[in-house]
């Protein structure tokens, strides 16, 4: 059974798998690679999606709907052919289309999908992607967020990469920003790249912002200059007059000075000359709008901006020269954005899907992610205005999977139940957040006094949020998991979570971090009195590391630890650390006076070299 990896677009979507030890775009029946995430249905109930779908935007617009990734995760509903579709039902259409495309290509069964999302994709609307996936008849454990995908792709297909790979190493490290801009979304992330870890350390975004806009301002400047108002069009012409648009906007791509809307609308008669001066002027508002999740991510990423080497620039949007200019402008570093920058995030999904598979090459990846939106639940307010509070238990670009329990006691005495309720968002006051759940916690009968009890949430990679109440009283726990728009009751979600939760910490880089320590003892039960001493506090240090959430701090303590192993086995084959130790010099390591950074007599110097500032 095979796995597909599918870049689930606003505007278009795409398929990919790992094949022959690389990852590889599926084509569709047409000889493309890029589906329109557009799906029509016929009287018959029929769906039709892709390239025909989109013919029919035009013939038959009353049965034919574009753009419905927008609406992921709210209760919208799409008339079409006489029957009633969610965002969900039609984005399983696509994915039902992709995963044929899929098995066509493969000539094998495809049973599983790893989709990707938006990074800023709540929690409704990442639990409506999987359900689209389970509608489409294949299983969607792992949604990647898609500047992560992006990320993997660019960060393991760069020249430094392709040499590191054919060493069997890794591409040298490196802190990039990924701006992924495309049909609907924006999406902007820092991203940590270090052996072989791709990790995320902040994202912000904007899940409204994307080339739609564009062609919508190009579309309502038609008809401005026309004297005409876009909504005094019908249907039918406006779709046909945003499809001009944007042919007028990626004409202007192509030839990068001026193009021409013409278009044939009998009530547009006056051309628009469009300019990248010109679409500059008329999208300044979009523009301030890209600016705020650039600044944010970068804050919110705590990466000094120095160390940001390059801004990578993916989807279809990325390729307009008055976004290109606008960051080159705006931004510090180089600006790159290659030519399939709109099959960036696919690329990087195949590759995904060969960690999955554990295909050679790529097995000992890892692709870390974080938690887009804070996750809170509320409390008492006893000041003016009264309002509850959100007292957050994971604030967002915390990694994951992450677990937090705070302890919080009932407001009323002798109340029979507590209420815990689960919020998402940044405001101060749990109402202006959105409430994804509560659940209601049955507490003990006559208790004279307030009940406390210790809240934990977890949530995990997967987007799986666990809530678990543990009243203090009684020692009784309430544990529910929600799986973005009720509680999952069955034990097989709770299940899952612990599942997910122990496979996180089978990480190929706890593996390393736990061979060193091994490898610590073992020189240490060898070396003499002062090597043990200093191991010795070398490996306490490193064994709390070991339960640290930052798999970065954890590379670079076994890093550290490996390097100093590995000095004081080049030492002890030619003596000089160990005649070092033997001279007497037994002390704690690292404390006024120790000898560590003396020079040994033959050139070498010990553990010296700022190992006590990195260690100790
Ligand atoms: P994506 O969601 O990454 O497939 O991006 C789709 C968006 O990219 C749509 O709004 C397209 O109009 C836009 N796009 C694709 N190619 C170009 C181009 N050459 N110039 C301008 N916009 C483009």
């Amino acid at each position: 059974m095979a796995i597909v990896g599918i870049d689930l677009g606003t505007t278009n979507s795409l398929a990919a798998v790992y094949k022959d030890g690389r990852a590889q775009l599926v084509p569709n029946q047409f000889g493309e690679l890029l589906t329109p995430s557009v799906v029509s249905v016929d009287k018959d109930g029929r769906a039709v999606v892709g390239r025909i779908a989109q013919e029919r935007l035009v013939t038959q617009p009353q049965d034919t709907v574009a753009r419905f990734k927008r609406k992921m995760g709210t209760d919208a509903v799409y008339n079409l052919g006489g029957r009633r579709f969610t965002p969900e039902a039609l984005s399983a259409c696509v994915i039902g289309q992709l995963v044929a495309d899929a098995q066509e290509f493969l000539g094998e069964r495809v049973d599983e999908a790893v989709v990707s999302v938006p990074a800023y994709f709540d929690v409704a609307q990442r639990a409506a992607t999987k359900r689209a996936g389970a509608l489409a008849g294949v299983r969607v454990e792992r949604l990647v967020n898609e500047p992560s995908a992006a990320a993997l792709g660019r960060h393991f297909s760069n020249e430094g990469a392709v040499a590191a790979a054919a060493a069997d190493g890794y591409p040298p490290d490196e802190t990039f920003c990924v701006f992924d801009f495309g049909g609907g979304t924006l999406d902007v992330s820092v991203v940590d790249c270090f052996d072989n870890v791709v990790g995320i350390s902040a994202v912000a975004g904007d899940n409204h912002l994307g080339g739609g806009d564009f062609d919508l301002l190009i579309a309502q400047e038609a008809c401005r200059i026309n004297g005409i108002g876009l909504n005094a069009l019908e249907a039918s012409q406006r779709e046909t007059l945003l499809r001009e648009a944007e042919r007028a906007k990626r004409e202007l791509t192509d030839r990068d000075s001026h193009a021409f809307l013409r278009s044939s609308i009998p009530a547009l008669p006056q051309v628009l000359h469009l300019t990248n001066k010109r679409l500059f002027e008329l999208a300044e508002p979009l523009f301030t709008r890209i600016e705020r999740p650039l600044k944010q991510a970068v804050y919110d990423s705590d990466v000094p901006a120095e160390e940001i080497s390059r801004a990578v620039l993916v989807g279809g949007s990325s390729r307009m020269p008055v976004v290109r200019d606008y960051l080159e402008r705006l931004l510090a570093v180089p600006v790159t954005c290659e030519e399939d920058c709109d099959v960036a995030v696919a690329l990087g999904l195949g590759t995904y899907v060969g960690i999955k598979q554990r295909a050679r090459g790529v097995d000992r990846l890892v692709l870390t992610d974080i938690c887009p939106h804070s996750l809170s639940t509320d409390v008492r307010n006893p000041h003016p205005p009264f309002e509850p509070l959100a007292s957050v238990l994971i604030p967002r670009n915390t990694t994951l999977p992450a677990s937090s329990s705070q302890v919080y006691a009932n407001s009323q005495v002798g109340a029979r139940e507590a209420r815990v309720a689960v919020y998402q968002g940044e405001n101060v006051y749990a109402k202006d957040n959105k409430q994804l759940a509560e659940l209601m916690v049955p507490l003990p009968r006559n208790a004279s006094e307030q009940e406390a009890f210790t809240v934990t949430f977890t949530y995990d990679i997967n987007s799986i949020l666990g809530v678990e109440v543990r009243v203090h009283s009684t020692g009784e726990v309430t544990r529910r998991v929600y799986n973005g728009s009720s509680w999952d009751e069955g034990e097989g979600a709770l299940a899952t979570l612990q599942e997910v939760q122990l496979s996180a910490r089978m990480e190929p880089t706890r593996v390393d971090a736990e061979l060193a320590l091994e490898r610590a003892l073992c020189v240490a039960a060898e070396g003499s009195d002062y090597v043990r001493n200093y191991l010795r506090v070398l490996t306490y240090d490193f064994a709390s590391s070991l339960n640290s959430n930052s798999l970065k701090l954890l590379i670079m303590k076994t890093r550290q630890l490996n390097a100093v192993l590995d000095r004081i086995e080049a030492d002890k084959a030619d003596n000089a650390f160990f005649r070092h130790g033997d001279e007497g010099n037994c002390g704690e390591p690292g404390g006024p006076g120790d000898s560590l950074g003396e020079d040994a007599g033959d050139g070498s110097h010990g553990l010296d070299d700022g190992l006590d500032e990195e260690w100790l």
